[in-house]
């Protein structure tokens, strides 16, 4: 511990890039500093710990703000990445805060999803971490309940229009969480898809005899997540809440937040990976194990629609603010639940170790600039959800969480390399260009030099502020 500096590389924040140092003390940044400076000159006499960065990008920790680490999705699936395995794949690919989800089951009592969850958490991760809070039971006392929430630093509530067997809010009740969010300054993230008529197409489809993985897709079109976002909207409106739809996959569902944001709505939009790289026709539409393992929700697109082409621009235009995982690995025995029977599969992909890479290609590809990935990946996230100025940038009194990234440095993803806790990849033999060199946490190498030194427990509770942006 003690006083670091971060030498010779090139210092990307949403806002600004150029060549710097950074000097760091115990568990902050205290300076970002010209490499010609006396500071900066006088630190290589004395016994400050220099970090080698030339021809490395230094960029602040990416923020994943939505991962599920053993959920228990069924009796029988719970995710397979603890909050150990998960935080520390998290790391391994440059990720250094993760918001995970406090769940509140029908009939059960929110303060106690969130002792729970504390709990299992507690002095497992590897990087920081924070819940938001899964509202599966809106009634008087949730009501109550969540007025108190921001004391415990939980600063979003996340609502259900999918999900009528055990998530679903209807719109009442999501109207009068949204009525409180407006009062409390907190955000609303919405589950936006028409779970009442995709469970009529899901149970016809089975009936007549339509089981495999494809029909988990063709049960959930793109009209009905559209339908959701709209719908979710115009709610918000009337409450006056801000909202963010969480794992947009369609167009239809981003040029209803399109029109919202013109008309100056604080809506706002995430999409992940999968959306932006996998597909139907690709991946879902696969005989056996290998369609029922891309099985997630919303599912993967049609890549003939060209979903993904107004995904990427719609990160260019901001109507798509942030990239997020939905990571929620099942291992194949889990997945096996669903060969005969789309229905019984637990849905969700491991993607939380390689976003800041898949994204990377983005640039690469000219897709999206330097600056716009740290913004999508973390400095916009952090906003967002009450983590600004700690977290997402690279600036005196931030969080020392930094990734120095080798632009240049070519592997391939696949299940035998990776650090998740799944027994495959949705990204086996990707090649990608990039990679998480060394990572910090608050000053404390996790990774060093591609060497896992995290430790279990380091990783502490964030109490989040309100979100930060133009109300
Ligand atoms: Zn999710």
């Amino acid at each position: 511990m003690g006083v670091k500096l971060i030498k010779g590389g090139t210092v990307v924040n949403a806002n600004h890039i150029g060549e710097a140092d950074v000097l760091i003390e115990e568990e902050k940044i205290v300076g970002v500093i010209s490499p010609q400076s006396e500071i900066a000159i006088s630190a290589l006499h004395g016994d400050t710990d220099i970090i080698d960065a030339s021809g490395m990008y230094v960029i602040p920790g990416g923020v994943d703000a939505h991962v599920h680490l053993q959920l228990p999705m069924s009796p029988e699936a719970t995710s397979s990445d603890t909050f150990a395995s998960g935080t520390a794949a998290a790391a391994w690919g440059g990720t250094t805060t993760v918001i995970d989800f406090a769940g509140q089951i029908k009939g059960t009592a929110i303060p106690h999803a969130i002792e729970t969850r504390l709990e299992e958490a507690s002095g497992q991760c590897a990087i920081d971490y924070a819940f938001h809070l899964s509202v599966g039971d809106v009634n008087n006392q949730s009501l109550i309940d969540l007025s108190n929430m921001l004391e415990e630093g939980i600063s979003s509530y996340k609502l259900f229009m999918a999900y009528p067997d055990s998530w679903y809010s209807d719109d009442g009740q999501i109207l009068q969480v949204m009525q409180l969010a407006a009062d409390t300054g907190a955000m609303i993230m919405m589950h936006a898809e028409n779970g009442i008529a995709i469970d009529v197409l899901r149970d016809q489809a089975f009936e007549r005899g339509a089981t495999g993985s494809i029909w988990h897709g063709r049960t959930r079109p793109p009209e009905l997540e559209g339908e959701a976002a709209h719908r979710a909207i115009q709610l918000a409106v009337v409450a006056g809440s801000p909202l963010y739809i969480v794992h947009l996959s369609s167009s239809n569902a981003l040029n209803e937040v399109a029109r919202a944001r013109n008309d100056g709505k604080n809506v706002f939009a995430e999409t992940c990976p999968q959306y932006l790289y996998l597909s139907l026709e690709e991946h879902l539409d696969q005989p056996g194990i290998d369609g029922v393992r891309h099985i997630c929700s919303p599912p993967l697109r049609k890549l003939a629609d060209g979903h993904q082409d107004s995904l990427w621009k719609g990160l260019r235009t901001d109507d798509l603010s942030v990239v997020a995982t939905d990571h929620c690995p099942f291992c194949d025995a889990e997945k096996r639940l669903g060969i005969d029977d789309f229905r019984q599969a637990p849905n969700g992909l491991g993607v939380i170790e390689h976003r800041m890479d898949l994204l990377f290609q983005g640039v690469l590809q000219g897709e999206i600039s330097l600056q716009r990935w740290v913004e999508i990946c973390s400095t916009t996230p952090a906003r967002l959800f009450g983590l600004q100025g700690k977290k997402g940038v690279i600036a005196p009194g931030a969080d020392a969480d930094i990734v120095i990234y080798d632009p240049k440095k070519e592997h391939v993803l696949g299940a035998e390399t990776h650090h998740m806790a799944i027994d495959h990849s949705a990204w086996e033999g990707v090649s990608v260009t990039g990679q998480a060199i060394s990572v910090l946490s608050r000053g404390n190498f996790v990774v060093q030099n591609r060497q896992f030194v995290g430790e279990q427990g380091h990783g502490k509770f964030l109490k989040r502020n309100i979100p930060d942006f133009l109300r």
